[in-house]
């Protein structure tokens, strides 16, 4: 199987309570791209800048990430990111975003990255995002975005939505797009458009799934299913969270074969719950880089004994 994703190449500048970062490789095609590649065969899809080192295309590659189809454009600027952090860190600061070479960009996918079994439409432009929905024949599709889209380009993010099989955002990007305060009718409205399933991250509180499939659970004729973000002590860069997140969870499922019933979109759900608690732990991309698959498993099999339920007995007495 094989994973295509399209979503910011960039450069990150990123202040929290715990340090800062000047000048640190990230952007949401990378953080997905990092966290998919314990999983699956990954390649990004977008332009850089001739800023854009051969150190990172080799950190990348010394991942497997598959980075034929990163452009480098002569004379151009990688996309720019500049954020901080107050000590609320579930909340990211915007200071300033240089779109740089993906300004001119038009996607033009190579014949493997047409041909990837699932795709990632990762947070960036929504009519980019489109073009390269377009081009790739992808059985089963994601997409992320973010509020700065919702307000600036809503109607072509809305027709994104309609055409890819799940949608993964923030909870209040949820309610932002669709006008609904409650969550559970949020995403049936965003399923109401073309998605089966719905995944709303929150932060450090976890990430729910919605789905659309005949289930027993909501009583609506769909499932939920919902886990708590990672317990973690030491959190110092909450930047890429979402995007390794969806690395883990769109990765998992490509890496198993595009199983797609509940037990496996559930599974996926905790890796992609674990690949975001390493991130967080340092800035950018410094933790999951030297991260090993040894490490994940251990913290998947923690975060299911911490989160067991089911095989409980139902009464005390
Ligand atoms: P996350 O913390 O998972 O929401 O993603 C943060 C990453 O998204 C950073 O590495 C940024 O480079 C990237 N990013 C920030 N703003 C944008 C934007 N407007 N479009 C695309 N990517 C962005």
């Amino acid at each position: 199987m094989a994973l295509t994703v399209v979503g910011s190449i960039a450069f990150d500048a990123v202040k929290t309570p715990f340090g800062e970062r000047e000048r640190m490789l990230g952007g949401a095609a990378v953080h997905f791209s990092l966290a998919a590649s314990f999983f699956t065969e990954v390649r990004p899809v977008g332009p850089v800048g001739d800023d854009f080192g051969d150190e990172h295309i080799g950190l990348l590659e010394s991942r497997g990430i598959l980075t034929e189809d990163i452009e480098r454009v002569e004379g151009g600027q990688s996309f720019f990111w500049r954020g901080h952090y107050d000590f609320d860190l579930n909340v990211a600061h915007t200071d300033d975003t240089q779109l740089g070479v993906f300004g001119e960009f038009e996607p033009k996918l190579s014949d493997a990255a047409k041909a990837a079994d699932t795709l990632f439409l990762a947070n960036i432009q929504p009519d980019l995002q489109r073009q390269v929905r377009a081009q790739c024949g992808a059985g089963f599709s994601g997409l992320d975005s973010m509020n700065l889209w919702i307000e600036i380009a809503k109607d072509s993010l809305l027709a994104a939505v309609g055409e890819v099989d799940c949608l993964v955002v923030n909870d209040a990007e949820i309610r932002m797009l669709t006008g609904e305060s409650n969550l559970a009718r949020a995403a049936r409205a965003v399923m109401d458009m073309g998605p089966r399933a719905v995944v709303a991250k929150r932060g450090e509180y976890g990430a729910a799934l919605f789905t659309s499939e005949p289930g027993t659970d909501t009583g609506d004729g769909g499932t939920f299913f919902a886990l708590p973000g990672f317990p973690l002590e030491d959190v110092r860069d909450p930047t890429g969270a979402g995007d390794s997140f969806a690395g883990g969870f769109f990765g998992y499922l490509d890496g198993t074969g595009g199983d797609l019933d509940e037990a496996n979109l559930r599974r996926a759900m905790g890796y992609g719950t674990v690949l975001a608690s390493f991130n967080v732990e340092e800035f950018g991309t410094e933790r999951v880089a030297r991260l090993g698959r040894e490490e994940i498993d251990e913290r998947f099999e923690a975060l299911r004994r911490m989160t067991q339920f089911e095989g409980l007995p139902a009464r005390r007495d």
